[in-house]
């Protein structure tokens, strides 16, 4: 028996393909394993990481000329290298000038492994790159504009190693992109890298998955979290399932175009102790809470976007902010405070103050216990 022997794909009732169990599965056990069509490691994780195995050790080998891709031994660096080949020469050429996108980066490489490899690859055993959702017709101006800076990195950065095709099938290759790529993540949650796993995004999503995916270096392993019964759809989870159901589902419908109809989005079960409010002898009324929820949403995502700008002080002080400001309204236990006290002992540990780092990290345990 293959490691692919029980699972097929099939066209799910209201959601269009997917993939569904032949047999069953326990708890915990391997469904099935996709290495990655194609992959790039992150920049920051340069040196750290192997770029063609994502190996993580010390005494990595760095490209001679270059300097800036690092191998675990010249297997990796030979096996790199018809993708390393798109960025060394330009990043020499650009120096610090050079800054595609990640997405930039993880598209070059597609267009470079469609070249060398037309046919179907091992990565693809149930759905293929070229079968991509890529809702084109759904796109607003302002993703269809991000998607022109793209194409014109694209053309800047790469246009030397690759040859592409039309504007026109670029703008869906990178719509594709945006919503079958993956990010890569290890144990602790930081970010790795990009890449592509066709028969992982062959998986329909439910905010009470029955699988979770987990890397092992560049190779995506797909695990049962439920026990799955024989003909039971396989469902994983596109998007963090901390937050309660409308947060989840503007997600959703931002990045994949849809709505949700799985049992939580449904019933909302796990919603008031996501938004937990404090317990006030005269209780917040519901438009306060309402735009408290709002106030947190965005302020979640200010947050995410200050931390590529702003200096560790000025984060230190827009946590601590709003952490002051939500929790007129909100227990500790609430999502979005615990969100902002996680952010908050992040920075702290970066700018090395154990003490306010545990400040935070005693108050987040709080509610697991
Ligand atoms: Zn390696
Ligand atoms: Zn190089
Ligand atoms: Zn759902």
């Amino acid at each position: 028996m293959g490691p692919h022997d029980g699972i097929e794909r099939f066209t799910s009732p209201g959601k269009g393909r997917g993939m569904r169990a032949l047999r069953d599965f326990r708890l915990g056990e391997l469904l099935f394993t996709c290495p990655a069509y194609t992959c790039v490691l992150t920049v920051n994780e340069r040196s750290n990481q192997c770029d063609h195995c994502f190996a993580r050790k010390e005494g990595l080998s760095k490209c001679g000329k270059c300097k800036q891709a690092f191998y675990c031994n010249v297997d990796c660096q030979k096996g790199d290298w018809p993708m390393h080949k798109l960025e060394c020469s330009s990043m020499c050429t650009y120096g610090q000038n050079w800054n595609p996108s990640e997405t930039v980066r993880l598209t070059a490489r597609i267009l470079a492994k469609q070249k060398l490899h037309p046919e179907r690859t091992s990565s693809e055993r149930f759905l293929t790159v070229k079968e991509f959702e890529s809702h084109l017709d759904k796109l607003d101006n302002e993703k269809k504009e991000l998607i022109q800076t793209d194409i014109a990195a694209l053309h800047h950065f790469y246009s030397k190693n690759l040859h592409y095709a039309d504007n026109a099938a670029l703008e869906v290759l990178f719509a594709q992109v945006n919503c079958n790529g993956f990010t890569i993540e290890d144990e602790e949650l930081s970010h790795l890298g990009s890449a592509i796993f066709p028969d992982v995004a062959l998986m329909n999503h439910s905010c009470c998955p029955n699988v979770i995916v987990t890397y092992k270096g560049t190779v995506a392993e797909i695990r049962a979290v439920q026990e799955i019964t024989a003909g039971d759809e396989i469902f994983t989870s596109y998007i963090d399932l901390l937050y309660p159901t409308e947060d989840r589902n503007d997600r959703l419908k931002d990045s994949y175009f849809f709505t949700c109809d799985c049992k939580e989005c449904t019933t909302k079960q796990k919603d008031p102790a996501k938004l937990e409010i404090r317990k006030l002898s005269e209780p917040p009324s519901p438009k306060t809470i309402r735009d408290m929820v709002k106030y947190a949403r965005n302020v979640v995502e200010e947050f995410r976007r200050a931390k590529h700008y702003k200096t560790p002080s000025e984060l230190l002080e827009m946590c601590e902010l709003s952490i002051e400001k939500m929790g007129a309204v909100f227990e500790e236990s609430n999502v979005y405070m615990l969100h902002m006290m996680y952010q908050s002992m992040g920075v702290c540990l970066y700018q090395q103050d154990w003490d306010g780092a545990l400040k935070y990290g005693q108050k987040i345990i709080k509610p697991y216990r």
